[in-house]
């Protein structure tokens, strides 16, 4: 009788024990399960308003040390849909904010592509000199400048077969229009050279004419100021139909074969049409850039200009 009260008074002790033992770990458990989700960006994110759906597409397009910094940040409404954006540049993710907020009624994607080529600044106002490694891919424009002594390599002469006198040009470049050139002219096009290298002075001159005639404004819509011309590269050239000499060159057939094939050989519009707001300046049918077979492909199938593709492929991480 003794012997079976201890029995169960042991049996009783033991079952609180265990339930003892079974509350702990549950609540240790518990926990140390909510310490653990309170170190994810879900939870993190979750704190500073964004939804689970936003927080989804922030895990699967950005790295872990933009999401880092994005949490010093507050909540941004349009961050979601800059960052599926393919042309997104995360540097520029509070310029895209500001200028968005400045101009409501620009569509967001409009807004990245403007930010990404600097549009939210004024023109000429703080110049970056261009070292580009590469020459054939340096970016001249509004924001970017050669020096006044800047003189490119292998410039040379051409012939009046390709080219009205008085003409030269980076020799690469120069190569790949006899190319086109040759191949227009086997599709019954003659589409020559009237004006390639300038060096700054010349374009100070050009740049001062204008002025003296249109004012300031009129001049920068229509000629870059020295420095910023992308004649002086040595890249650049000014094209005309042989038998259509007027300024016209956009409604000629040969502007409609050099816009299905100009990319074949290395060269791009470099002023497209309703790009103006991006690249700065009129659209000018008649003025293509060389920057190798790659580049003008790419740049052609994905339909942007030289300052975009500039921004986002080859100076994104300097930004
Ligand atoms: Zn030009």
């Amino acid at each position: 009788m003794y012997k079976k009260r201890k029995i169960r008074k042991q049996a009783k002790r033991n079952f609180i024990l265990l339930t003892l033992i079974i509350f702990i770990s549950v609540v240790g458990i518990k926990l140390v399960d909510d310490y653990l989700y309170q170190q994810t960006y879900e939870y993190k994110l979750l704190q500073i308003n964004y939804s689970l759906d936003e927080i989804k597409i922030i895990e699967k397009e950005l790295e872990d040390k933009q999401i880092d910094s994005l949490l010093t940040k507050d909540y941004n409404p349009n961050l979601t849909k800059i960052i599926i954006n393919k042309y997104f540049i995360y540097n520029n993710l509070d310029r895209y904010s500001n200028y968005a907020n400045e101009n409501k009624d620009i569509d967001l994607n409009k807004i990245i592509s403007l930010v990404n080529v600097n549009r939210d600044r004024d023109f000429y106002k703080e110049p970056i000199k261009n070292n580009y490694k590469d020459e054939k891919l340096m970016l001249v424009n509004k924001y970017y400048y050669l020096d006044k002594d800047y003189e490119p390599e292998n410039i040379i002469t051409t012939t009046g077969t390709y080219s009205y006198a008085n003409n030269s040009l980076n020799e690469e470049t120069y190569n790949a229009y006899q190319e086109l050139y040759d191949a227009a002219k086997s599709d019954g096009y003659t589409i020559l050279i009237v004006s390639s290298y300038r060096n700054y002075e010349y374009q100070e001159e050009l740049w001062n004419e204008r002025k003296a005639l249109y004012g300031t404004r009129k001049a920068d819509e229509y000629a870059a100021r020295a420095g910023h011309s992308e004649h002086q590269t040595g890249y650049a050239l000014d094209v005309a139909d042989f038998y259509d000499t007027n300024d016209k060159f956009g409604d000629t057939k040969s502007y409609l074969w050099m816009k299905d094939n100009a990319h074949k050989y290395g060269f791009i519009l470099r002023y497209p049409k309703d790009k103006e707001d991006i690249t700065g300046y009129s659209y000018e049918p008649w003025h293509y850039r060389y920057v190798g077979k790659e580049t003008a492909n790419k740049i052609f199938k994905e339909n942007i200009t030289f300052d975009e593709y500039y921004a986002y492929y080859l100076n994104k991480e300097v930004n």
